[in-house]
C-alpha cells in the first residue's frame, strides 16, 4: 500500500521517555504528575505512554478525550481540567474521578448528581486565580467558604484539593510568590476543614521553573502537557531557555509532499492586495530563487512558525490554507516532485495536525 501524505509521525517511545524524565524531577521535589493530553486531541496512545512512564492521572480540557482514554482500557484515574459545564456534569462523573472547579452551581450540580445515582464521591480541586484572570476563586476567602461547605454538606463530594493555572491568559509566570501564594491558601484551606488536602496543584509545564528551581514546597501535584507532548519546541508554553527541557525528545514530527519545484522570483508580480487570508504580505525582493510547494497548509497546522525543518537550508516562505511555499535554493540536496519533507513541529502544530482529518496519525517505535 502507498503510504499517505501529509502525515504526522508519532513516536511512542519519545513520549513514554519524555514523561518519565518529567515525572522523575517532579518526583525529586515530591511532586506528582498528571498526564494532560488535550495538546494531541486525546489521542489514546499518547494517554497509554503517559501512563507507563509514571503519571498518576489523565487529564484533558475535553471530557470526550477522557471518555475515550476510558473507553480504551486506561486504567488511571481520569481528571477534567476545564471547568465543567452545567450540562456535562452527568457524563463527567461518569467519567472522572476528578475536576478542577470553579463554580457553586456546578459543584452542587455535581453533589446532587452523585447522590441520585448512589455514584462514588466525586473529587474536587477548588482552583484559586492568582492573577493570570482565566479560571478560578479571586477572592481566597470565597475559596475557603466554599472549602468548607463542600467538607461540612456535600456529601457527594470529596474536596480533594486546590489549584492554580498560570501562563494561559495573563501570561503569568509561576514564580516563588506565585506557589508561596498557593501554599499558604491550601493552609488555610487545611486549618479550616481541620485535615490535610490530597492534592495542591501548582500548574502546568511553565511551572516546571520552580521544579528546576527548587521553590515548590507545599505543592505536590503538577498538570504537565506540553513539556512531554512538544518535548523542547515549544518556546512559548515551556520554561524559556531551560537546558534541563533539552533533555526531552520531540515525539511528534510533520512529514509533507512536494508538489511543486520551480524557479520563480521572489517578489510577487503585479500591484499587491491582500493574500488569502485577508493580510497584507510582506515581501523581499532577492531575485530569483528555486522554490518548492508543499501539500500541506495552515488549514492543517495554523500557523507556519509553528514548522521547524528537519533540513535547516529549508526556509519556510509562506502558507495559503492547503499550500506551503519553500524556499529550497540553499539545499545541499536536491530534491524533486514526490520527495518527503520532514518537519519538527511546536504545541499548536501538534494540537492542529492530530486533529485534522487530512493528516494520517503513522506511529513509531
Ligand atoms: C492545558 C492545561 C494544562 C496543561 O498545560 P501544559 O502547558 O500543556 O502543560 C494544565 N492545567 C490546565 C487547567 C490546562 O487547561
Amino acid at each position: 500500500m502507498l503510504d499517505k501524505y501529509p502525515r504526522l509521525l508519532i513516536d511512542r517511545r519519545a513520549i513514554r521517555n519524555n514523561t518519565k524524565k518529567v515525572v522523575s524531577w517532579c518526583d525529586e521535589q515530591g511532586i506528582f504528575v498528571s498526564g494532560v493530553i488535550k495538546g494531541a486531541s486525546g489521542i489514546e496512545e499518547v494517554a497509554k505512554e503517559m501512563e507507563a512512564g509514571g503519571v498518576k492521572i489523565i487529564a484533558s480540557s475535553r471530557l470526550e478525550q477522557l471518555e475515550r482514554c476510558k473507553a480504551s482500557g486506561i486504567r488511571l484515574p481520569l481528571m477534567m481540567l476545564r471547568v465543567p459545564m452545567l450540562s456535562e456534569v452527568p457524563r463527567l462523573i461518569e467519567t472522572c474521578e476528578y475536576s478542577l472547579n470553579s463554580e457553586l452551581v456546578v459543584i452542587k450540580k455535581i453533589n446532587d448528581e452523585v447522590l441520585k445515582r448512589g455514584h462514588r464521591r466525586h473529587k474536587v480541586v477548588l482552583m484559586a486565580d492568582l492573577g493570570d484572570l482565566r479560571e478560578g476563586f479571586i477572592d481566597a476567602e470565597e475559596l475557603i467558604s466554599i472549602a468548607i461547605k463542600i467538607e461540612n454538606d456535600l456529601n457527594g463530594i470529596e474536596l480533594a484539593g486546590v489549584g492554580t493555572n498560570l501562563g494561559c491568559y495573563g501570561s503569568i509566570i509561576p514564580t516563588k510568590d506565585k506557589m508561596k501564594d498557593l501554599r499558604i491558601l491550601s493552609e488555610k484551606v487545611e486549618k479550616a476543614i481541620g485535615r490535610k488536602l490530597e492534592i495542591v496543584s501548582g500548574g502546568a509545564t511553565s511551572s516546571l521553573m520552580g521544579v528546576f528551581d527548587k521553590y515548590m514546597d507545599g505543592i505536590n501535584m503538577l498538570r504537565i502537557g506540553a513539556a512531554i507532548i512538544a518535548g523542547p519546541y515549544d518556546e512559548i508554553r515551556t520554561v524559556y531557555g531551560r537546558e534541563e527541557i533539552d533533555e526531552l525528545e520531540c515525539p511528534f514530527n510533520l512529514e509533507a509532499e512536494i508538489i511543486e519545484i520551480k524557479k520563480k522570483p521572489s517578489y510577487p508580480i503585479g500591484k499587491l492586495g491582500v493574500d488569502a487570508f485577508g493580510n497584507k504580505g510582506k515581501y523581499v525582493d532577492r531575485g530569483v530563487r528555486n522554490r518548492a510547494l508543499l501539500a500541506i497548509g495552515r488549514a492543517d497546522y495554523g500557523d507556519i512558525s509553528s514548522l521547524i525543518p528537519e533540513d535547516d537550508k529549508v526556509e519556510l516562505i509562506g502558507a495559503s490554507g492547503d499550500h506551503t511555499i519553500i524556499d529550497i535554493e540553499d539545499c545541499d540536496s536536491s530534491y524533486e516532485i514526490g520527495d518527503i519533507l520532514r518537519f519538527k513541529i511546536k504545541y499548536s502544530a501538534i494540537l492542529n495536525l492530530s486533529s485534522s482529518e487530512n493528516v494520517d496519525i503513522f506511529f513509531i517505535n
